[in-house]
């Protein structure tokens, strides 16, 4: 029940008592041993469970900085969410003192489409943004997701219940079978354990 015996590497441990975080949540315990082993994960949890940093931490822990080219896709239904989650992802990089190696891209609509594609032709590692917008980026060719070793689907019933979910479903094609697959949502609804099944293998199965 502590972050020092999760085999992180002494930098996350730095970010994670510049974070004040002392000692792991529930879901903390459960997610990040088995994102570090690289399964794919269905956490069952509400907002104030600590789910983003159950994900967020070990994927920032698995990132190959000399690979350039996105690594994660990290995805929600709305914009605010998105740009919570950039913001969650940017303080990480700073008190990383990476940022000028670890690159993260925040996309979503009503943004200058034509300035986000000049911005991409450096693929930085981590991508966040809502599905719409990635995708329509991905069709146009201006950005890759092929090269993810992980995806995040953030509040999926809510992805679901705005209409997202075939936008992610449309992402998900675009990237390699072996991906993987992050899911968070509050509930678990018909539609979705459906979708899961299309796309995920004996993933670990967390409600708290
Ligand atoms: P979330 O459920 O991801 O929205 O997180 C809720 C809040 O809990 C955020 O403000 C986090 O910064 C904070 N938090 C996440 N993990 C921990 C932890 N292990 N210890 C204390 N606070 C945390």
């Amino acid at each position: 029940n502590s972050f020092g015996n999760m085999m992180l590497h002494p930098l996350m441990l730095d970010v994670i008592k510049k974070l004040e975080f002392q000692k792991p949540t529930e879901i903390q315990q459960k997610v990040i041993p088995s994102v570090l082993k690289g399964k794919s994960v269905i956490g069952q949890s509400q907002t104030g469970s600590g789910k983003t940093h159950a994900f967020l931490l070990p994927l920032f822990n698995q990132l190959d900085e000399n690979l350039h080219e996105v690594q994660y896709v990290i995805t929600a239904p709305t914009r605010e969410l998105a740009t919570q989650l950039y913001n969650e992802v940017k303080k990480i990089i700073k008190l990383a003192n990476k940022e000028q190696v670890w690159k993260a891209k925040l996309l979503v609509g009503g943004t200058d489409k034509q300035k986000m594609m000049e911005k991409l032709k450096e693929p930085p590692h981590f991508i966040v943004g809502t599905p719409g917008r990635i995708l329509d980026l991905v069709k146009n060719e201006a950005l890759s997701i092929f090269s993810s070793k992980a995806f995040v689907i953030d509040e999926a019933d809510l992805m679901l219940d705005l209409g997202f979910i075939d936008d992610v479903d449309q992402l998900l094609v675009r990237c390699k079978p072996e991906i993987q697959l992050m899911v968070f949502s509050a509930t678990i609804p018909q539609r979705l354990e459906h979708f899961f099944k299309k796309y995920l293998e004996n993933p670990l199965h967390v409600k708290i």
